[in-house]
């Protein structure tokens, strides 16, 4: 049996292992059900003959013993030296959010494809890696180096209780792991080289309470708040619109530089839920502005600082009483592997290979765990490549289809072919 034998036998099994994954309500936040699913495919990965560890990210960010962050990383050697390959997903899902027309952890099967919250992003990648190792290992058990697959906690929530801690660690230290493909949901001919960069930051402006009655003894913050935007509007929106990038990302629209405004806040806190009464009368004191900021390679993030300091500084240099704080929540640089390293080589080729079309390269609008491989690990081979099409992710009726699966799982064997030292790769 070839390899591609080997995987299409394994389809009952994939498709199995799928619904057991989706099965298991990992939801974060919270964070629930890691322990469990670690458990889960440490038995799974065990029983191929894989060394498994779980380790649990204790003190990082969002861990707690309600809510334990647990990680589980299995290594499986070769019959000789070589490199290691290794495979990440996360197995944390989001909110399910309204609109399911299925349950959304029941795993159904309808028409080719397995319906349910992380169907495809990413537990059906997860579940293809896993599958593809396994029949890689049965069909080439002189394989050289190692090959490493990992379910890690909290993509979602920024991957600190998962691939950042793991990193942190060593665990994807150059000298032990070579090669990185997080099978996100990309889709099968597609190889991920990376993201662009995030800057969140919040913006507040300050005014002095008062009745109000008079608000001409105050100074409102709301309205500052209010000049603030119309200033972005007016020079900073039109800037980004004409910044745009050589890095290929998709959508379309975000090949320019992007700027959300997340949530704006003012004045009173919102009345406890139960309250019946009025507001009291007062001049708003503070008003807060939370701004995602998505920068691109040809950008430099202190620059990118600087654009937003610049609108609020001639903001300032106009208004009367114009006081401002600019502070910094969360940056992540941009990522993007070289075309030319070896993990992309690899699966390019075995996308013309078992697909028969060319691979597309592309980037990623948001960042994702490889931003933690890359900076903290040092690690510059990593792409996502994986099964599925990213725009069902964090919808309703999330599913992934068991072919695109079985396709995939099929390039990721015959790239470990191609890392592996497998004579016949060619
Ligand atoms: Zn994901």
């Amino acid at each position: 049996m070839d390899l591609n034998e080997a995987i299409e036998a394994r389809r009952e099994d994939l498709i199995a292992l799928t619904q057991d994954l989706i099965r298991m309500p990992t939801l974060n936040p919270p964070g629930r059900g890691y322990r469990e699913i670690c458990e889960y495919l440490r038995d799974r990965l065990a029983g191929s003959g894989f060394d498994v560890t779980l380790v649990r990210a204790e003190g990082a960010l969002g861990d707690s013993d309600r809510y334990p962050r647990w990680n589980v990383i299995a290594r499986r050697e070769g019959a000789r030296a070589g490199e290691c390959v290794h495979f990440n997903s996360h197995t944390d899902v989001v909110e399910v959010g309204h609109g399911w027309t299925v349950d959304p952890f029941g795993g159904e099967l309808r028409d080719g494809r397995i319906y349910g919250r992380g169907a495809c992003d990413m537990k059906g990648g997860l579940a293809t890696s896993i599958i593809a190792a396994e029949a890689f290992i049965a069909t080439y058990p002189d394989f050289a180096g190692a090959i490493e697959i990992s379910g890690t906690a909290d993509e979602e929530s920024g991957g600190f209780g998962g691939v950042a801690y793991l990193a942190e660690r060593g665990w994807f230290d150059p000298a032990r792991v070579q090669h990185v493909i997080i099978p996100e949901p990309l889709h099968k001919d597609r190889v991920c080289l990376g993201h662009r960069g995030v800057w969140w930051a919040e913006v507040e402006t300050w005014g002095r309470i008062a009745h109000g009655s008079m608000p001409f003894l105050g100074d409102c913050a709301i309205r500052h708040m209010g000049a603030v935007v119309a200033e972005m509007e007016a020079s900073l929106f039109p800037a980004l619109a004409l910044k745009r990038t050589a890095m290929p990302v998709i959508p379309e629209g975000a090949k320019q530089s992007t700027l959300n405004i997340n949530s704006i806040h003012g004045g009173a806190p919102v009345p406890e839920e139960g309250y019946t009464g009025l507001p009291a009368p007062c001049v708003a004191d503070r008003a807060s502005m939370i701004i995602d900021r998505r920068f691109l390679m040809e950008e430099d993030i202190a620059q990118v600082k600087a654009e937003m300091r610049d609108v609020l500084d001639r903001v300032a240099a106009r208004r009367d009483g114009f006081d401002y704080t600019l502070s910094d929540m969360f940056e992540v640089q941009p990522s993007m592997t070289d075309r030319a390293a070896p993990v992309v080589t690899a699966v390019s080729d075995a996308i013309r290979k078992v697909l028969g079309n060319e691979p597309d390269y592309v980037v990623s609008p948001g960042t994702y765990d490889q931003k933690h491989i890359d900076r903290i690990g040092r690690l510059k081979n990593c792409i996502a490549y994986g099964p599925g099409v990213l725009d069902l992710a964090h919808q309703p009726d999330e599913w992934i289809g068991v072919q695109d699966m079985l396709d995939s799982a099929k390039v990721m064997g015959q790239a470990l072919k191609t890392l592996l030292g497998c004579a016949d790769a060619k």
